[in-house]
């Protein structure tokens, strides 16, 4: 007998529902009873999806963030937030919570508004969750409303007691996860914090429930002696307080913590049998005989169909071997998977229709059911499902083994001198240089501007045929023009076109390239309200003609400054997406990055003599545990310079990354060779750029001086002081001056002052620099 059960659903709704529910009541629109009834609506909704299962999780929904939400069960609350509000009622409950989590509740809160609390992503995923905030005097109390009301409603729907497996953060990876306020040693809260889960543990326990899931997926990192002894430490305190424990590790093999977790005394261990496959057996071994082992088998971050038959492979054995039962589940919560591929109504891909192969959450939920009834009744119980998605499968292999792609061709023939540029960075600076005549502080912007009102609406009567490709040609060129023009008048040196054509930086390549499907539904949660529908990768990546070309050359011939090409660079379109599980991602990678390579040449033959390569997510791929770091780096610059080292030495290459942590990579970013970096530094103080002075970084840099995630206008002054600090660790022949990120999001009333005080500090700072130097 095999169990089946799921570690959390996505709680967004098919339709998105929850978020234009939360959107409608930040705005107004919407009562806080109005919000909660469509949160309970949520709920049961979740459920009714998981009604197949032995057991369903209870406690997974969120309005929010479960990260958040575990911060409020344990009175974790920033005084801030509570700052003007009792928390007696809903309303103040309401307010306290959105508060934290974005700075401010509804469009008129009375509470006011106050800073949002960090938000950053959850390990590897693309979730983003609100970063708890402790300090030496943190203390936690317990507050388990939040599953005891679910139970409510659970018992309300007239499922038993016993389906119920509420699902709770582990008290460690939540300590782990904490932003310590000040200096102190975080597992000094332990004791404090454990006795808080004890307590909700036992409010659980009393309405009845048998099992509740704990998860750490901490189990996932490379973790040293301390947080390897609070884990045991917290799971012999915690034991025997509430229900029966599933402890549950995801995304990652255990490795080292493999014992551990094995040893630990809980009722049972779910493990990430996708990722970690070939540890399956040790734990089978090692897990005390008597006790629960969940099988997490279903992959719970892609969207790729299941292959059953090598599943039952699997699993047969594991259970052969046990004698307490196996569960089975998807290896993670199905939070990072699209809802229902049902409501893909129409073909998804252009050249052949993927649907076949793909299973969303409510399609993973039911092939754990195949799985379980072929397990209890033998295969021919199921025989007809086994054999669709069988029959999916190879034909599935025989379209792709079939498929004579030219890029297979090309990796073959990829050699050395393809990696590398012509010479040296110093020889082609000076190239470079007697090309485009730049000032000192040279001042540009990262790509985008702001995307109009009548902007989008001209890509969208394109999209739709409304309008025909001339007339989208002129207004786009019209808008262009305009854009480069008003950079000229403020006096920037090097220019964009603006972006204004481009939905998404990853979307609008993979729209271009050949290998890529988009589905119309598959959104994923992101962070709160906000969604991301990431292009599929389902076949070989080529380029089948320039997908910038024409822009960028029309582009320059509006100014007599070297206006950049723009691209999004091979490692940042992968991690953008869903990707083909049938091949290495670097094999995958590298085909991306020959297509960019072509485009890049071709730019450069259009006379385009700066080209800019963004990598805004290189760092987004770092695998969870810190020894495989290196492999990863290496892969992934390795392409990115297949991507743009095939230029002349006169021709620039620009990058430009979203984040400020280079410390534990700087070695590999020097590595890429662009000639300029722009990253983001406004709010990072020096601690970023001594990284670069003690690298002793060689390329040219421009750290961000402007914050675009702030509506607020920079003045000249603050600017000039950025400069100035940077200018301490950085020489002032490799500076740049330039914005933190894309100008895209902002208004244009906000945008063009901004820019012109930039131009106005990067003038002044000339000045200094000049007498400096002289
Ligand atoms: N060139 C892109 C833009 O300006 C870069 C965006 C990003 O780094 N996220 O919009
Ligand atoms: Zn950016």
């Amino acid at each position: 007998m095999a169990h089946i059960h799921s570690l959390g659903f996505p709680r967004i709704g098919a339709q998105r529902e929850l978020k234009f529910a939360l959107e409608a009541y930040w705005a107004g629109e919407l009562s806080s009873v109005e919000l909660m009834e469509k949160a309970k609506q949520m709920r049961s909704w979740m459920w009714q999806q998981q009604k197949d299962l032995d057991l369903i999780s209870v406690g997974d929904f969120s309005l929010y963030d479960q990260v958040l939400d575990t911060s409020f069960a344990l009175g974790n609350i920033p005084d801030r937030a509570q700052a003007g509000c009792a928390t007696r009622n809903q309303e103040d409950f309401l307010a306290a919570y959105f508060k934290t989590a974005r700075g401010r509740s509804v469009v008129d809160s009375a509470c006011g508004c106050t800073q949002a609390a960090e938000m950053t992503k959850w390990f590897d995923s693309n979730y983003h969750y609100i970063v708890p905030e402790i300090s030496a005097q943190t203390e936690f109390s317990a507050n388990p409303n939040h599953w005891l009301e679910s139970l409510k409603e659970f018992l309300e729907e007239g499922y038993s007691i016993e389906r119920a497996k509420p699902v709770i953060i582990g008290p460690v990876t939540y300590l782990y996860l904490s932003k310590a306020r000040d200096k102190f040693s975080k597992l000094d809260l332990l004791p404090n914090l454990l006795s808080a889960y004890k307590e909700i543990l036992q409010a659980i326990a009393q309405q009845g429930v048998e099992w509740v899931q704990i998860d750490e997926p901490i189990l996932s990192l490379e973790l040293d002696r301390e947080w390897r002894h609070a884990i045991n430490l917290a799971y012999h305190q915690i034991n025997g307080a509430g229900p029966k424990i599933l402890l549950a590790n995801y995304f990652c093999a255990l490795a080292d913590n493999l014992r551990l977790a094995c040893d630990l005394p809980v009722q049972g261990l779910h493990i990430d049998a996708v990722n970690a496959e070939k540890e399956i057996k040790v734990v089978a071994d090692w897990l005390p005989s008597h006790k629960v082992l969940s099988l997490g088998i279903i992959n719970g971050r892609n969207i790729w169909r299941n292959n059953l038959d090598h599943s039952l492979s699997v699993i047969k054995p594991i259970i052969e071997r046990r004698e307490a039962d196996i569960w089975l589940a998807p290896s993670c919560s199905l939070l990072h998977v699209p809802v229902d591929l049902d409501l893909e109504a129409q073909a998804v891909g252009d050249e052949t229709d993927i649907r076949s192969v793909l299973a969303f959450a409510k399609q993973k939920l039911q092939e754990l059911k195949i799985l379980s009834l072929a397990l209890s009744g033998g295969e021919e119980s199921v025989e007809r499902e086994l054999l669709q998605s069988r029959k999916a499968l190879s034909e599935w292999d025989a379209y792709q083994r079939a498929k004579k792609t030219e890029v297979r061709q090309r990796s073959q023939a990829l050699h050395a001198g393809m990696y590398q540029r012509q010479s040296i960075f110093s020889k082609r600076r000076k190239l470079q240089q007697q090309a485009l005549k730049l000032p000192l502080l040279p001042s540009t912007t990262i790509g985008s501007f702001p995307q109009t009102s009548d902007i989008r609406r001209l890509r969208r009567a394109f999209k739709s045929g409304q309008i025909g490709e001339a007339q989208y040609q002129q207004q786009m060129r019209s808008e262009i023009s305009k854009c480069i023009k008003q950079q000229e008048e403020i006096g920037l040196d090097v220019l964009v076109h603006g972006e204004a054509e481009r939905n998404d930086m990853v979307e609008y390549f993979g729209e271009q390239l050949d290998g890529f499907a988009f589905s119309r539904f598959a959104w994923v949660q992101s962070y709160g309200s906000r969604c991301v529908k990431p292009p599929i990768i389902y076949g070989d990546v080529e380029r089948a003609k320039p997908m910038t070309v024409s822009w960028a050359r029309f582009a320059q011939s509006c100014s007599d400054k070297p206006v950049k090409g723009m691209l999004t660079g091979p490692v940042t379109i992968l991690n953008w997406s869903f990707v083909r599980d049938d091949q290495p991602r670097k094999t995958t990678c590298e085909q991306i990055a020959l297509a960019i390579r072509d485009e890049v040449l071709d730019l450069e033959a259009a006379g385009i003599k700066v080209i800019q390569i963004d990598e805004a997510a290189l760092r987004e791929g770092l695998p969870l545990k810190r020894s495989a770091w290196e492999n990863y780096l290496k892969w992934a610059v390795r392409n990115f310079k297949l991507s743009a080292n095939g230029v002349d030495d006169a021709t620039q290459i620009h990058t430009h990354m979203c984040y400020s942590e280079f410390n534990d990579i700087i070695e590999h970013i020097a590595d890429m060779d662009a000639d300029v970096i722009t990253i983001e530094n406004s709010r990072s103080g020096s601690e970023l750029l001594q990284a670069f002075e003690d690298f002793n970084y060689p390329n040219d840099i421009g750290p961000g001086v402007y914050d675009i995630h702030s509506p607020n206008t920079p003045s000249t002054e603050a600017m000039a002081k950025l400069l100035r600090e940077a200018n301490k660790n950085i020489d002032v022949n490799q500076l740049w001056v330039n914005p933190d990120c894309g100008l895209k999001t902002r208004k244009a009333e906000e945008v063009w002052p901004a820019l012109k005080n930039m131009v106005a500090a990067t003038k002044i700072l000339r000045e200094e620099f000049s007498t400096q130097i002289a």
